[in-house]
């Protein structure tokens, strides 16, 4: 086989990794930020049921439109974030990432820039470059919070055509205030030169586990403000693939105007309306984690770690030795069985909020692992 480089690849993408993190069978897998619970029995009835259905009409193309599931996405988060929003407001594709993609595609592209506050999730700048657009990289206070001033500083600087907001922010958890969200799409109206505001992305894929309500309700009067959410996480259906904006209208127009035809199978669109059957029992299990997750966080401080204040299914813990130190304890827990991630912010990890079993198991690991490394 040639390599990579052999190939007449884009420039931009030589030697570059694909994003990935470790898939190893260890007894315990806390780095990816999956729900621990599966599926109860009558969702996954349910689910064979809707695609028993669904099968019978494989021969044609699926609802296009995904009519049916917007309409019940629509309805999920009118009831859960404080807002009500329509069918015509919500889009759906094959996880958030897709719907990030569509975003970039349609709002970014060549000679179009994006703009994170990093450390944030990988992908924003991963989806940035695969669709040709420039990627600005905004900085964060020591303890992960955006620095306002900074950021509309930097917005009324770089003049970038998207601004990506994760709240909780992952890899270190922490929620994004709504002044700050304000102050930011604020900048973000004057930041382009053509009069159009540019697009601010609030990716609230952890939003279900936050201590603070959704910032779903901003998006009123705010046209180019997105709001992006995963059945991913708080559905515990990772597995699936659904993911889904709410924004104004238009903003769902436009995306339609980049997606594949037909980009959402039958399959998933069954599957993910009988998940939303289910959304009650669902986020019962929201309320474990989030319980556990508070848990996580005590008793790690409690052993003398520092830890990010969490509103997210996992926990930003460290300060190790810089980056050789956080990598040290990595590898140490997973001698021990227990799989965390490392993401590359020097000194600290992030653990996923798993069963209090698994979460056990975990922090014994910790305390060991302390105790062998001093
Ligand atoms: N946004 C954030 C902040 C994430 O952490 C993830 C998944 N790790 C995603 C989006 C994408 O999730 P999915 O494509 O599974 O919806």
């Amino acid at each position: 086989m040639n390599d990579i480089d052999s190939l007449p690849i884009r420039d931009e993408l030589r030697g570059k990794s694909p994003y990935g993190a470790p898939q190893l069978d260890v007894p315990v897998r806390l780095n990816t930020n999956e729900n621990p619970y599966p599926l109860p029995d009558p969702l996954v009835e349910r689910i064979a049921q809707r695609v028993t259905e669904a099968a019978r009409d494989l021969n044609r193309y699926p609802d296009r439109d995904a009519v049916e599931l917007r309409a019940g996405l629509a309805h999920y988060l009118s009831r859960t974030a404080g807002h009500p929003v329509t069918r015509e407001q919500v889009w759906a594709a094959n996880g958030s990432n897709e719907v990030l993609q569509q975003l970039l595609q349609a709002f970014g592209g060549p000679g179009r820039t994006a703009l994170g506050f990093e450390p944030s999730y990988s992908m924003h700048a991963l989806l940035a470059r695969g669709t040709g657009t420039g990627w600005l990289s905004g900085p964060r206070n020591e303890d992960f919070t955006i620095d306002i001033d900074a950021a509309v500083r930097t917005i009324a600087e770089q003049r970038p055509d998207i601004v990506f907001i994760c709240s909780p922010n992952n890899p270190t958890g922490t929620a994004v205030t709504e002044e700050t969200v304000l102050a930011l799409y604020e900048a973000a109206q004057a930041a382009r030169s053509d009069g159009h505001g540019a697009l601010v992305v609030l990716d609230e894929a952890y939003g279900e586990f936050s201590h603070h309500p959704s910032l779903l309700p901003l998006i009123e009067g705010r046209p180019t403000l997105v709001l992006s959410r995963t059945m991913s996480k708080a559905f515990g259906a990772a597995g699936l693939r659904l993911g889904y904006l709410a924004a104004d209208a238009a903003v769902v127009d436009a995306v339609q105007l980049v997606r594949l035809p037909y980009h959402l199978s039958a399959v998933t669109q069954a599957t993910a309306l009988a998940a939303l059957e289910h959304t009650d029992t669902l986020l019962g299990y929201v309320e474990q984690l989030k319980a556990e997750r508070d848990r996580l966080v005590d008793e790690l401080r409690a052993m003398g770690c520092q830890v990010t204040e969490s509103d997210a299914n996992f926990v930003q813990f460290g300060r190790f030795d810089g980056a050789a130190g956080s990598h040290a304890v990595w590898e140490a827990l997973l001698a021990h069985g227990v799989l965390v991630r490392d993401n590359g912010v020097p000194g600290w990890l992030r653990v996923s909020a798993g069963t209090p079993e698994e979460n056990d198991t975990f922090l014994d690991a910790v305390r060991a692992v302390t105790k062998e490394l001093k």
